[in-house]
């Protein structure tokens, strides 16, 4: 990559905001083409959504997320929210009072996962994210309290949104990213949107009262921006981990080099953001750890309008060699616009040479796998959360029919855009 390319890159993950303001897009269709297409694909799918919680989806073919072979001719059960039983159809029995819906020709998949959101900026029209098929988002920055308050009262009052698990504050270095760049000139930012530690207690003590308060995971900085700002003390940053384990919690660093990927390795975090190229040792090492990849292509390719060989190759060679590569796109950048970005993503992961299963996975079984076990979404599986798609085609031979869902369902509920 050249230098220049690379300033630019790390000005742009230097660029998402955290005022609640809603930036333009470039990545979305105009309102009157996507109103055609949502009218055309209308025709196709002549059964009608399920009106109860209480229904059997016959005849599908499942791609269930893990990467395994479909499942031709299958049924799937969905009640109170869950997948309740999935089976060949000819064995499947249909008790008394439940919805019988004959899906033959299509295609379930999982909801989607954005696994690299700043919602905070769309906090107002979370619904679009789930309006592309996108029924779980990770934000990764945000306002806290104020924010995780905000998600409480909109869930509350709407279902139309996705499920949102939350960062809160960023832990940082007192000088370094973002209080030192992007939140220089932003006290009330500084204030609520990064925790600045300096010392294991303190960061201990943080991590507590972040969990306490609600968040769903940790994520810290340990980017340099080649050498300009400071980064987290090696014992800082262990003592965030070691307590966030202890809590039960996940963390999850931006790094920004290589080399900083080794020392977060060496932290015990459980996942990366970003990184534009990783070496072969680090890769290796990733795979030792279990630690995911979150690449976040789409915003390199929003604001390079290419992206480095470089930086593809490392995806490639990082999922060859078994790293668990996640889907997320860091809308909330400029060019970005919610659920069309995480398209995009999948697009480019393709393009890296992700077979689109594998692709496919990153955005549903990995991204589920991230967020806990326990939390049962990323996959059409018997007790998994019934967030699903209905395709009219095999996503393995066009990734982007996963752009045209015919339905889109979380929690059961089923909605047809
Ligand atoms: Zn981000």
């Amino acid at each position: 990559m050249s230098r220049s390319s690379v300033v630019l890159l790390t000005n742009l993950l230097l660029t998402f905001c955290f005022t609640g303001c809603d930036c333009s897009s470039n990545d979305a269709p105009s309102p009157s083409v996507e109103d055609e297409v949502v009218e055309e694909e209308a025709q196709h799918l002549s059964e009608m959504p399920p009106e109860s919680d209480n229904y059997i989806l016959q005849n599908l073919t499942i791609i269930d997320g893990t990467g395994g072979d479909p499942v031709k001719e299958a049924s799937v059960v969905v009640r109170g929210g869950r997948f309740d039983a999935i089976g060949p159809t000819d064995e499947m029995d249909v008790e008394e009072g439940m919805e019988v819906i004959d899906l033959s020709g299509h295609f379930i998949v999982p909801g989607l996962i954005d696994s690299h959101v700043h919602a905070g900026q769309f906090q107002m029209r979370l619904d679009s994210f789930l309006k592309q098929g996108v029924t779980s988002i990770k934000s990764l920055g945000d306002r806290f309290p104020s924010f995780l308050e905000t998600v409480e009262e909109v869930t509350d009052e709407e279902t139309s949104i996705p499920r949102v698990f939350i960062a809160g504050p960023i832990f940082t270095a007192p000088g370094g990213h973002p209080e030192a760049t992007l939140f220089a000139e932003q006290p009330l930012l500084r204030e609520e949107a990064v925790v600045v530690v300096d010392d294991p207690d303190e960061a201990r003590n943080a991590v507590r009262e972040v969990l306490d308060g609600g968040v769903d995971l940790i994520k810290l900085v340990y980017d340099d921006i080649w050498g300009e700002y400071e980064r987290l003390d090696r014992d800082v940053m262990e003592a965030i981990v070691d307590e966030a384990k202890t809590q039960d919690a996940i963390v999850t660093a931006h790094i920004g080099s290589d080399e900083e990927a080794w020392e977060v390795l060496a932290a015990g975090v459980d996942a990366m953001e970003h990184v534009t190229e990783l070496s072969d040792e680090t890769i290796e090492e990733m795979v030792k750890a279990d630690c995911f990849w979150v690449p976040t292509l789409a915003v390199v390719d929003a604001q390079l309008d290419s992206i480095p060989d470089s930086h593809m190759d490392s995806v490639y060679r990082a999922a060859t060699a078994g790293v668990d590569i996640v889907a997320g796109s860091d809308v909330g950048n400029p060019g970005l616009s919610p659920g069309y970005s995480l398209h995009r993503e999948l697009r480019l992961l393709v393009e890296a040479g992700l077979t689109p299963d594998q692709a496919i996975t990153a955005a549903t079984y990995n991204a589920g796998r991230f967020l806990g076990e326990d939390i049962k979404v990323g996959l059409v599986a018997k007790g998994a959360h019934a967030d699903f798609l209905i395709l009219d085609g095999d996503p393995r031979s066009d990734i982007d029919l996963l752009s045209r869902p015919r339905w889109i369902a979380r929690d059961g509920e089923v909605r047809r855009y």
